[in-house]
């Protein structure tokens, strides 16, 4: 299938030995700069013109360097810390964003919209958020000219200045459940950086909620684990997660209780993909948030708060990316489909030109995101521009196929498995294969998961299941409950206990797997990121 014009072939060709030197020359300097998160401009406009080699999946971290600025998702920011997410990124993000909302409203919650700073004052409130918090917040004294009478915080996260005005519009059992959301960006200023995975300044939904009873907000907590984080990620980010009780140590400065769905990456390490907090009344004490209940007395109330951030982009590039670079499951990708055209003469180019835009315009009638590629490079070039950027679907149509009425179409997840399907069927047939390509993605990285999860004999195998970075993955063990010797596990293996999973086996517990005390939670141990 590679016909191409003579020209175009030969201008390819040379473009792309020009700059193979070139772009692999960039490529380390790039890359170390990028990894150390300084070099502020790029030059990855130029580069991404070429070909381009991605690192070794053995060098995980360049590997997913590489991946985000060659694909194009995000690039580095003169403010350190930061990110610039490009509109292949912010394409992807919308995709989620749309998943996500859809969700948050099907359970009966309402967006709404707070201010970015909050007075210094409200975060000082509640003491275990303030310790929390405190070495990653971001303070603006000086404003207009001048310093201010109190400073602003630039909003970590928003439970105080939101229960500030919660207090104000609960008065009644009647409002309750109080049931807000808002997509918005926060800051954290973080001493080490890696785009998506732990920025400065990231964008997230955070969910805030105001209840009657204990009851009520736990289950609450729980349901936005289920029926809204954990559906989300697997259905349409097509990861397996494990949701689970997260450990005192581990929970959210403030939280009653903390729970998580936690992933696992390429690399065998965890992501923690999506929080879920009980507060219980620690926020509603803090900021006197109370109702009269129906026997005329003054309670206070229970709050949750939940939040999903661009932090998930980075896990699906690395639950799901292999050596030729992303791998976007279909329902979020922003390109479903690639319409790769392929000619060597312009008689050609016209037949091959009134099929692509018949079977363009179709798809994108059924509403398949469909682009075709008319740049002059090689056809090789461009196959390798689209794997790289993870399209799930490339369509090849050639002067044969034009002559013939039909295309040929390669799924990104197995790309020997090419077919030939007749113009008429292309639409149900991509649109067949988009769904397949999903649960591929799904099945292999339970596979996956399933194959570095572990459960070991002693301490000694959990320390050589930790240590093994080529195998590394989950450990499922009994642990005592004590949080000391979890931090001696820490301290030890690097391994934290990602969550106590709320599916706990039913076989009565066994001995600590470090300490030999007995077992009070079976707990999941990874690295993490
Ligand atoms: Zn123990």
């Amino acid at each position: 299938m590679a016909e191409q014009s003579e020209n175009t072939e030969q201008a390819g060709s040379k473009k792309q030995g020009k700059t193979g030197a070139k772009a692999s020359g960039q490529n380390s300097g790039n890359a170390m700069a990028k990894a150390d998160g300084q070099g502020a401009t790029s030059s990855q406009a130029t580069e991404s013109r070429f070909v381009q080699e991605l690192a070794d999946q053995d060098d995980y971290s360049r590997w997913y360097l590489d991946v985000v600025y060659k694909a194009e998702l995000a690039d580095l920011s003169p403010v350190r810390g930061c990110m610039v997410i490009r509109p292949y990124g912010y394409a992807l993000w919308e995709n989620m964003q749309r998943g996500l909302d859809e969700r948050i409203k099907a359970t009966g919650h309402e967006n709404l919209y707070f201010p970015l700073f909050i007075p210094y004052s409200f975060l000082m409130r509640e003491a275990e958020h303030v310790a929390g918090f405190a070495p990653e917040v971001a303070l603006v004294t000086r404003a207009g000219g001048e310093e201010l009478e109190e400073p602003l915080v630039v909003r970590p996260t928003s439970e105080t200045i939101i229960g500030h005005m919660y207090a104000q519009w609960v008065h009644s059992y009647r409002d309750l459940p109080l049931l807000y959301n808002q997509w918005a960006n926060v800051v954290r200023w973080e001493k080490r950086t890696r785009p998506f995975l732990r920025t400065t300044e990231f964008l997230w939904q955070e969910g805030h909620t105001v209840h009657r009873t204990e009851e009520e907000a736990e289950t609450e907590t729980l349901m936005i684990l289920d029926k809204v984080y954990q559906d989300f990620v697997e259905r349409e980010l097509a990861i397996p997660v494990i949701p689970g009780l997260k450990s005192e140590s581990e929970k959210f400065a403030g939280a009653l209780r903390t729970y998580s769905i936690e992933a696992m990456m390429g690399d065998g390490k965890a992501l923690q993909s999506g929080t879920s907090h009980n507060l219980g009344q620690n926020f509603a004490r803090s900021f006197d948030i109370g109702f009269l209940d129906a026997d005329n007395e003054r309670k206070l109330a229970w709050t949750t708060s939940w939040g999903i951030s661009t932090r998930l982009i980075g896990g699906l590039i690395m639950a799901h990316g292999d050596a030729s670079g992303l791998r976007m499951p279909p329902r979020v990708a922003p390109i479903q489909a690639v319409i790769v055209p392929i000619w060597r003469k312009d008689a050609e180019r016209e037949a091959v030109a009134a099929l692509v835009s018949e079977v363009e315009a179709a798809l994108r009638a059924a509403g398949v995101r469909v682009r075709s590629d008319w740049r002059e490079e090689r056809p090789g070039f461009k196959y390798n521009h689209w794997e790289l950027r993870g399209v799930p679907i490339r369509i090849e149509i050639g002067p044969r196929d034009a002559a013939n009425g039909q295309v040929v179409l390669v799924p990104r997840t197995d790309r020997t498995a090419k077919e030939t399907v007749e113009k008429g069927a292309v639409v149900a047939r991509t649109q067949a294969l988009l769904a397949e390509i999903q649960q591929t993605l799904y099945d292999q990285a339970l596979a996956f998961r399933q194959s570095r999860t572990y459960q070991v004999a002693d301490y000694a195998e959990f320390q050589a299941r930790m240590a093994d970075r080529e195998h590394l993955g989950f450990v499922e063990a009994w642990w005592c409950g004590d949080a000391t010797c979890e931090a001696e596990i820490k301290a030890e293996t690097q391994a934290t206990i990602r969550c106590l999973p709320l599916a706990q086996p039913e076989a009565a517990p066994g001995p600590c797997v470090h300490c030999g005390r007995p077992g009070v939670a079976w707990a999941i141990f990874a690295k993490a990121y």
